[in-house]
């Protein structure tokens, strides 16, 4: 069997591992430690924001951010529908009832139309906005609707660190912003998330509440009650050596997508993912999607590739049609119509787009789906 080429595995630099056996060397093993220090202060000067909280995951970082903007039981808050469940998964820990909204066509992230549509039936407590494979969403429009109703916006910026929006890093836009380091984000930290925000007493808050909410006392005290979220400081080692790559990796991921999308110019039923011109992407995955008059599906291109022991996958299935989220509303983006999202799953697969593919695999998975054309 061919050696595998996958969709985005972990790609460390080499520092790395320095990092973790000086933490050993420390026996700084147990929670926290000097390298979650170190690790916030990167993530914040990189992405130019005062405050910082390293956390276990990207999902935990999301249920912080809504505990903290004081969402309870039957509270709505508006969520991207084409997006991964851990986006609104949270929404549910607190018994509060998610509202979907479609995708917009020109980036795949929340439709400013589909969102003011909603704006006009609910009061949301907040807005979860999705940055969808490391693109930035149009923030200035979705900001502006959710400002004139006194609404805040979390960005959940999982699969964005690094892109831009016009002159701001995605993530620092919302009142929130929420990174992932989990082992297929652009830089991992095996498992990891980091929240983010300009208001420095709400991350101190997210501090006390990631550490069981202890009370400051010789003794455990407790007021409230507290979640065990903080990162671990071997987790952060490894971050810390990541953070050094990350501008390489974005270089990387580039030139993944500009391969593809310079060796399926003339296959005319294939698009690459929009990219706007408001900012820069991180290029996370590489997105195509296919004409839907075409005779090659998705899967046919999946099922090629993974003979080849190559991997791919679906878009992310639409959350408002998941069994487990259906009963909730959803706007979309066109009345009356299929909606973009569900359009966007449908027609679009994400392809390898992992920073160890050498030019020779990148040209071999091009090489493969362009069979898929060919022998139609
Ligand atoms: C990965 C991801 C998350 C969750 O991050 P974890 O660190 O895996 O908990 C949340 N939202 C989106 C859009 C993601 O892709």
């Amino acid at each position: 069997m061919k050696e595998r080429i996958f969709l985005s595995s972990p790609h460390m630099g080499g520092n790395e591992i320095l990092n973790v056996q000086d933490a050993f060397k420390k026996n700084y093993i147990a929670p926290l430690g000097e390298y979650v220090d170190k690790l916030e202060q990167k993530v914040k000067e990189y992405v130019h924001i005062e405050n910082a909280v390293a956390l276990a995951t990207g999902t935990s970082a999301l249920h912080l951010a809504l505990k903290l903007l004081n969402v309870k039981k039957d509270d709505i808050v508006f969520c991207s529908t084409l997006t991964f469940s851990a986006s609104c998964n949270p929404i549910l820990y607190e018994s509060a009832i998610p509202v979907f909204i479609d995708s917009t066509p020109e980036s795949f992230n929340m439709s400013p139309k589909a969102i003011e549509k909603a704006f006009q039936k609910y009061t949301p407590k907040a807005v979860i906005v999705v940055n969808l494979y490391g693109q930035s969403a149009d923030m200035d429009k979705i900001k502006e609707i959710c400002d004139k109703n006194n609404v805040p916006i979390i960005e959940d910026a999982a699969e964005s660190l690094g892109a831009t929006y016009k002159d701001r890093m995605s993530g620092t836009i919302g009142k929130f912003g929420v990174y992932s380091f989990n082992g297929n984000k652009i830089i991992t930290t095996s498992g990891g998330g980091m929240l983010v925000s300009d208001d420095e007493n709400l991350i101190k808050k997210a501090k006390f509440l990631a550490t069981q909410a202890r009370e400051n006392e010789r003794h455990y005290e407790h007021k409230e009650i507290g979640y065990n979220y903080r990162m671990s400081n071997i987790s952060a080692a490894i971050g810390v050596g990541q953070m050094d790559v990350l501008e390489e990796r974005i270089a990387q991921k580039k030139n993944i997508f500009n391969k593809y999308q310079e060796g399926f110019k003339e296959i005319k039923d294939i698009n690459m993912m929009p990219i706007c011109d408001y900012g820069k992407p991180n290029y996370w995955l590489s997105i195509i999607t296919i004409n839907e008059t075409s005779n090659v599906k998705p899967i046919d291109i999946i099922l090629e590739l993974e003979k080849e022991n190559i991997e791919s996958r679906p878009i992310w299935k639409p959350m408002h049609i998941q069994p487990v989220f259906k009963q909730y509303d959803f706007f979309n983006h066109n009345e009356n119509t299929r909606s973009i999202s569900e359009k966007i799953f449908d027609t679009g697969l994400c392809l390898p787009s992992d920073t160890k593919m050498t030019e020779e695999q990148i040209a071999l998975v091009i090489e493969i789906v362009k069979k898929c054309f060919n022998n139609k």
